[in-house]
């Protein structure tokens, strides 16, 4: 793991672009808008430059380009935006450069282009590997897309790739899951996120689910689905550091654990999130019109208290925990100072334990998180 250190800084460029609206998607972004594509990327490189002028020069050591789904830039607006961001900040040498992708919307040409802007990660969307499935959720490929686009992004150099996967789907059964992790687990990937489905309000998945037209697997079967997931990665290499990603050895997603770690990072675009410093977080305007008329950011400064609870409600997310000695060192009081009392309970149910340095939730208490963060804000 990459140690914590204030000197970190992550970059993150959203791209709110979409062929169409998934079904369960309620990220900011949108199908149908293509033709907004460059007058967006002219205004995020404006506020990059923009941005970059008011302050030191920065070094990054991550860059993470994410949507809605950048592969459906044209090859010459993704190289506009990389290098915007290489004339305001320092890229490090060994920095990881990710960017999102859609099966079957990964050209040659955008490909090329990726590599010669220091993209070395790509983290593709899958979901299921089931055609039934995919076009519930309203996904425009099929697995065959999925097995192609990974062997075309390896083929041209780009070998630390993460395949996105989901559970608890209306109707998925546990064979399903099971025939979807064996795929994604014959694919030459470094990465497998798994998250389980949370049906957000006002979406179209919801709307049926509320309906009764779809139903959910129950409780305990998208319980076993998870377990299945933890099993299967494991046998195969896969360690766990974070409740829904897994990693071979070296290829945790590193832009994702500054963010768990509260490493700063600065967001261009429209919804983009920054933490700037340690004790700011500033959001970009929610909306494509908004950002491209130049509405205002919105800033919000963090009390010292706000900060330590983001600490351990970002940090206990990660398998291996908080550690002691970074919370000390960031806050200048042990940990278990500010929340010996506020834990007791936790510690005592086994949901956390404390060892070698680290305060982590066991496998029952990655279950049960929002108890234990609970009696942490009392
Ligand atoms: S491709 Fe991703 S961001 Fe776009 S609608 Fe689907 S889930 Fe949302």
């Amino acid at each position: 793991m990459v140690p914590q250190s204030v000197n970190r800084l992550g970059l993150y460029v959203h791209v709110p672009f979409c062929a169409q609206k998934c079904s369960y998607c309620d990220f900011p972004s949108w199908g149908g808008q293509m033709s907004l594509r460059q007058p967006y990327v002219d205004k995020v490189a404006e506020e990059i430059a923009a941005r970059a002028a008011g302050e030191p020069r920065q070094t990054a050591d991550t860059v993470y380009l994410g949507g809605g789904t950048p592969s459906l830039l044209k090859p010459s607006q993704l190289t506009q935006l990389l290098e915007t961001l290489r004339a305001g900040y320092s890229i490090a040498p060994d920095a990881e450069i990710t960017c999102e992708a859609n099966p079957g919307m990964v050209t040659e040409s955008f490909l090329a282009a990726a590599a010669a802007g220091g993209v070395n990660r790509l983290s593709l969307g899958a979901q299921a590997s089931q055609t039934g499935m995919l076009r519930l959720l309203g996904r425009q490929h099929t697995w065959r897309q999925v097995e192609e686009t990974v062997d075309l992004v390896a083929s041209r150099g780009i070998t630390n790739i993460n395949v996105d996967l989901m559970f608890g789907l209306p109707g998925q059964t546990e064979d399903q899951w099971a025939d979807t992790l064996r795929l994604a687990l014959q694919l030459p990937v470094t990465h497998l996120s798994c998250y389980g489905l949370i049906p957000e309000e006002g979406t179209a998945l919801q709307a049926r689910l509320a309906s009764g037209a779809l139903s959910l697997p129950e409780v305990e079967a998208e319980r076993r689905m998870y377990d299945l997931a933890r099993a299967m990665l494991a046998e195969q290499g896969f360690v766990q550091y974070e409740i829904s990603n897994f990693a071979k050895p070296g290829f945790h997603c590193r832009h994702n654990e500054g963010c768990w770690t509260r490493v700063p990072y600065l967001g261009f675009g429209c919804a983009a999130h920054s933490l700037v410093g340690r004790g700011e977080r500033r959001q970009n305007p929610m909306s494509l019109e908004g950002y491209l008329r130049g509405e205002a950011a919105q800033t919000q400064a963090l009390t010292r208290e706000e900060q330590m609870f983001e600490t351990m409600m970002l940090g206990l997310r990660m398998t291996r925990g908080v550690t002691l000695k970074a919370f000390e060192d960031t806050y200048g009081i042990p940990l278990g100072e500010v929340y010996g009392s506020r834990l007791a309970p936790s510690l005592t149910k086994g949901l956390a334990v404390l060892e070698d340095g680290y305060l982590r939730l066991t496998d029952r208490g990655m279950d049960l998180m929002n108890a234990v963060l609970l009696d942490l804000m009392e």
